[in-house]
């Protein structure tokens, strides 16, 4: 073929740029509800009920008792990049919130329909916003409710003909992945009420996950995972260094989860689900050495400086750097070298 000559080079239409990058923060139904979910316990939900219609492939809501939304903020809410929670690049360092990028909102009107019902403790009524595709606020209404948000979504990535294929496809794929996401949430949440329900074509609604808000990971773990399952499990708590610990729970040594790799696996940092490929490959390959038969379910938080480690790689927040990363896989390794040595008889209960 012909060698490529000089194109002119111009500005890619803003719209066109909302949706590529969108995409990125949106993967899925589970990175979309997770958003929404985030944003509530942001909002310092102590109750939060994610509703979805047909596995959420109609539509998902979120709804909370959070603080609300203020009026001030009606117009601005879905404008990418516009956050109450950073202002300042330092302040990455130190956030504490689960978001920062001003991005969920913005992205989800790029990719579906949003509208959100909000009030705070100052007004006596809740307001009805609806947002179009570009994140600006074109309707608003009165409308009655608690103190608290709901912002709903309909017909997700419905402008994205390859991602509504692949959705819809795969719904049920996608929605076993939201569960799981959410059990995440409900394991690690203190105090905070989480409450899954699923409306099906006729609409039935059932309950599909449901945790009262304990105050213990031990009583999360309980209600979200089961009795039977919890007393498979032993406490651990590993110091990683002066600063760093893991604490959390694991397998006993006889009483692993099943076949599936990592299906019960939860691993967290600083309370915040993230996917850790290289710490679950450790954590299987150490238990295999006391289980060869099955994996381990974990429940493993990262407590680290959060100067020490780096939530900001991808859009989706899922992954992490951490400054140290290969001291801190070595420390683990050891405590759990420890933990399933034969010497600590709580990890062998078969023998
Ligand atoms: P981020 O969470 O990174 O700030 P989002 O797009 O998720 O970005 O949300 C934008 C802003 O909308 C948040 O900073 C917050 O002020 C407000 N907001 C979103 N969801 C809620 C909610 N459920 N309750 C209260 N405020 C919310
Ligand atoms: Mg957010």
């Amino acid at each position: 073929s012909a060698p490529p000559t000089s194109a002119v080079i111009k500005p890619i239409n803003k719209g066109v740029v909302h949706r590529i990058c969108a995409g990125q923060v949106i993967l899925d139904l589970s990175s979309a509800v997770k958003e929404l979910v985030e944003n509530s316990l942001d909002a310092g939900a102590t109750s939060i009920e994610v509703a979805l219609k047909d596995y959420g492939e109609e539509w998902f809501q979120v709804i909370d008792n959070g603080c609300g939304i203020s009026p001030n903020n009606f117009k601005v809410l879905a404008l990418k990049h516009h956050t109450s929670k950073l202002t300042d690049f330092l302040d990455l360092q130190s956030v504490t919130t689960f978001g920062f990028r001003g991005e969920a909102l913005s992205s989800l009107c790029a990719l579906g329909n949003l509208t959100v019902e909000t009030r705070t403790k100052n007004e006596s009524v809740a307001t009805h916003l609806t947002y179009d595709h570009s994140g600006l606020l074109v309707a608003e209404r009165k409308t009655a409710r608690q103190i608290g948000t709901t912002v709903a979504v309909k017909k997700l990535f419905s402008n994205l003909p390859v991602r509504s294929k692949e959705f819809h496809r795969n719904i049920r794929k996608e929605y076993g992945k939201l569960i799981s996401l959410l059990n995440a949430y409900a394991l690690i949440a203190k105090g905070v009420r989480l409450v899954c329900t699923n409306t099906t074509g006729k609409n039935v609604k059932s309950v599909v996950l449901k945790s009262q808000g304990s105050g213990s990971l031990k009583d999360n773990i309980i209600q979200v995972l089961g009795m039977n399952t919890f007393n498979c499990l032993e406490p651990i708590s590993i110091s990683i260094s002066d600063s760093c610990s893991v604490e959390g729970f694991l397998s006993k040594s006889g009483q692993g989860s099943g076949r599936n790799l990592g299906d019960k696996q939860y691993y967290f940092v600083n309370g915040r689900p993230v996917d850790m490929p290289k710490v679950s490959k450790l954590v299987n390959e150490l238990y295999k050495g006391a289980n060869s038969r099955q994996y381990p379910i974990a429940i493993m938080d990262f407590i680290i400086p959060t100067k020490a480690c780096d939530v900001n790689v991808t859009p989706d927040k899922r992954k992490v750097f951490f400054s140290d990363e290969s001291s801190i896989l070595q420390a683990l390794r050891e405590g759990l070298q420890q933990i399933y040595s034969s010497s600590n008889a709580n990890y062998f209960i078969n023998k």
